[in-house]
């Protein structure tokens, strides 16, 4: 049996190794290296995938939510509700901007924020919400834009971690993670289910203006050349990774795919166990299984993960620490609630190998190892 890893990129280029190559020194051979036509045709083509209008690349998943947040005008101290179980990144950008992240706390289950505690969190100066899509399925989002419309607040999906993923709405009307909100959020981080060779992101939105706006503002406020209107930044997709996600964009389904046939036979082999939680999925969302994340006691969290590293399982811990307790966060965040839920998340959760390379006997191997766990 093969080594197993947490992610197993390399495998996954040496199947399409011959037409990354060709589409890697095309780009090379060509001198255009920013803005080349590659980054234009994977907007293109990324935008019928996932059925939003228009697409903006920029240069990581971290850059198209603040680009997002500088899109709305905000004013310093203004605040925008994020869920404080999930990576940095959105809460990050937040404080960067002088605006005040809110925290809530996340469903135990599903892990995405806790649709009824958006409202006890709203106060005058709250303007925006950031509901992140984790692990790979959308948040409950027919809520969260009731709310929004009711309270006036922009969405911002951060949807770094669910390409892909589906949610229906009650009235049968499916959106993709990502496009439901103002503006959705991708990163092209290597191992998120769409991975590029490098950094890359991008916004996607529905709304001819604000994606003109978001576009201005990643090419430093202007949208003529050396005309700046308003302050911004610099955020680009390079040609080269735009080229790279060209060849990977036509197998994202089938990845997909494989990784929820591995989060099947996780979910069948695990069934039996009463001291472990399986990955949950939410009713009105698919998932993508970025992450397959498993609960289990908090005493016993630490030493299962030992005992899976001695079997040669190796696990992750996403995430340890709730954005709350983080030492850049001391006095700069509200808190929207206790947040208990997220607290005890993270003294459980334990993501299992995950990846699109994965072989029936590696994951019959993990299954057998954590059975025999007492
Ligand atoms: C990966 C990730 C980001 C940031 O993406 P980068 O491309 O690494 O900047 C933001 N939010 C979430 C939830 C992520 O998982």
């Amino acid at each position: 049996m093969k080594t197993i890893q947490m992610v197993d990129l390399t495998t996954q280029y040496e199947r399409i190794r011959e037409d990354m190559n060709r589409a890697a020194l095309e780009t090379l051979r060509s001198g255009k290296y920013i803005n080349g036509l590659p980054v234009q045709q994977f907007a293109e083509e990324l935008a019928a995938f996932t059925g939003a209008r228009y697409i903006i690349p920029c240069a990581n998943g971290t850059d198209a939510l603040q680009i997002a947040l500088m899109s709305l005008d905000l004013q310093p101290g203004d605040e925008v509700i994020v869920p404080a179980f999930t990576y940095i990144a959105g809460a990050e950008v937040i404080a960067l901007l002088q605006l005040k992240p809110v925290l809530i706390d996340v469903d135990p289950h599903t892990f995405n924020l806790d649709v009824n505690q958006i409202e006890a969190a709203i106060s005058p100066k709250t303007k925006a919400i950031i509901p992140v899509h984790l692990f790979g399925q959308t948040a409950d989002m027919e809520p969260v834009l009731q709310i929004a419309r009711q309270y006036g607040l922009f969405v911002i999906e951060d949807n770094a971690q669910s390409i892909g993923s589906v949610y229906t709405f009650s009235d049968g009307t499916k959106k993709q993670a990502g496009t439901i909100g103002n503006i959705g959020t991708l990163s092209f981080f290597p191992t998120k289910n769409l991975g590029a060779y490098g950094d890359g992101g991008a916004m996607m939105t529905d709304n001819e203006q604000l994606a003109k706006r978001l576009k201005m503002i990643a090419s430093h406020g202007q949208s003529v050349k050396y005309q700046h209107e308003i302050v911004g930044c610099n955020s680009r997709l390079d040609t080269l990774q735009a080229a790279i996600l060209r060849v990977k964009l036509p197998y994202l389904q089938e990845y997909i795919e494989a990784r929820r046939a591995t989060a099947a036979r996780y979910d069948t082999g695990l069934e039996t166990l009463d001291w472990l939680e399986r990955s949950a999925c939410h009713p009105a969302s698919t998932h993508v299984y970025n992450q397959y994340t498993v609960k289990v006691n908090p005493l016993q969290r630490n030493d299962l993960q030992s005992y899976l590293k001695e079997k040669g399982v190796p696990t992750m811990i996403y995430y340890p620490m709730p954005l709350h307790r983080q030492p850049a966060f001391e006095g700069r965040v509200r808190l929207g609630s206790d947040l208990k839920i997220t607290e005890q998340l993270c003294d459980s959760v334990l993501s299992l190998p995950m990846h699109t390379e994965l072989e029936d006997s590696q994951i019959e191997y993990i299954i057998e190892q954590i059975i025999r766990y007492e």
